[in-house]
């Protein structure tokens, strides 16, 4: 399968990238090279003869055009986006920018590439999402967010994934462009930027910094290992229902308290500390406004109908996670200068 990754450079984009390069499968991968961008990320498979990049931005039309009729390729897998929910409350301009405009542009170059091939029977547009569309969940673990949960996003980012998801289900109810979706939950592994909580928590702990959790930390999470996601899109892509979404989670619910202290406990032994335990560390900080208090996936549809679960469980993913970290300080050390790492952002004030 030739298949064309946006956001390729990023965190899930590159481990989707190494994943299908390493499954036999042409890739192109095309990113704009944000902050949030590291070509390290695709190390492992640059010289590789399956894999091409192309420095490019989702909302220049010209680009994806040429893009397309350059490679041709068979299906889109769309990750680019702005992803961090902090810097959407500081500036959401960005995110409906990108994360709107661009995935509109990006529909556009696709059904334009897909009408002129003869709109060929196994061309996919899938189309990477979030469980954060559906907004906040109550603690009741009886709840979770199934493909039928109305949308009702709560932040900057979520509502402009939210409008992104409304502008592809046009695009297939209107124009029958082939489309895909999947809504998951929140991610972590290697690679991860460090601007998310569980990188931030491990360096920080490593530099014996802080440990900064926003508000009580009793905000639950759904956490996903960044590989096992990648093997699911590409099932989804393979496999998944035109016109369908799938919500994928990780089974693995953990509230953002027990989460750090969970990777204190790994770092306390694989690296101890002399001035005593990581969770000496832990700090409450001012909550974000609007702080959804718990995502939880109902995994069925991806279960029963593509027969995916998880590989791992939290506490191996993390295992491995910190491992890597500790592994990998040339990869993550030249990140910690981009602009606004290590900062609090979205915290509302002026
Ligand atoms: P990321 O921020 O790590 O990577 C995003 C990539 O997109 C970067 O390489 C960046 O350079 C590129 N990009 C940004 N704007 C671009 C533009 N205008 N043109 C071309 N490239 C551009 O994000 P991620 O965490 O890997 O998330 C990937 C996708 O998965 C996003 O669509 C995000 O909404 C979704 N998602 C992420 C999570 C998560 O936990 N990280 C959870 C659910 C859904």
């Amino acid at each position: 399968m030739k298949i064309l990754v946006t956001g390729g450079a990023g965190f899930i984009g590159s481990a989707v990238v190494r994943l299908a390069v390493a499954r036999g499968h042409e890739v192109v991968n095309l990113d704009a090279l944000t902050y949030a961008a590291c070509l390290e990320n695709v190390a492992p498979v640059a010289d590789s003869p399956l894999y091409v990049f192309e420095k490019a931005d989702i909302r220049d039309r010209a680009a994806l055009d040429r893009i397309f009729a350059a490679h041709r390729p068979e299906v889109v897998m769309h990750l680019a986006a702005e992803s961090h929910v902090d810097r959407s409350i500081d500036g959401p301009a960005a995110f409906v920018d990108t994360n709107i405009t661009g995935t509109y542009t990006m529909l556009e170059a696709a059904r334009s590439y897909w009408e002129r091939q003869g709109r060929p029977e196994g061309f996919r547009f899938h189309h990477i999402s979030t469980d954060e569309v559906y907004g906040s969940l109550p603690p009741d673990p009886a709840q979770k967010f199934t493909e039928e949960t109305p949308y009702a996003p709560r932040s900057p980012y979520a509502a402009s994934k939210a409008s992104s998801d409304h502008l592809v289900r046009a695009w297939f109810e209107t124009y029958g462009l082939p489309v895909l979706l999947t809504n998951c939950s929140n991610n972590y592994g290697p690679y991860h930027f460090p601007e998310k909580l569980i990188p931030v928590v491990i360096l920080n702990a490593l530099a014996g910094k802080p440990l900064p959790i926003y508000g009580d930390g009793s905000n639950i999470r759904d956490w996903l290992y960044v590989e096992d996601h990648a093997d699911a899109l590409l099932h989804v892509v393979e496999k998944g229902r035109v016109g369908e979404s799938y919500n994928i989670g990780g089974e693995n619910e953990r509230s953002n308290l027990d989460l750090v202290k969970s990777i204190c406990a790994i770092l306390d032994r694989l690296r101890p500390r002399a001035d005593g335990p990581y969770g000496d560390l832990i700090t409450f900080v001012a909550d974000r406004p609007g702080h959804d208090a718990r995502y939880a996936i109902d995994p069925h549809r991806m279960r029963s109908e593509l027969g995916w679960r998880p590989s791992v469980t939290l506490d191996e993913g993390l295992e491995r996670t910190v491992q890597w970290y500790l592994d990998n300080e040339a990869w993550w050390r030249p990140l910690l200068d981009r602009k606004g790492v290590g900062e609090r952002l979205g915290t509302g004030a002026p």
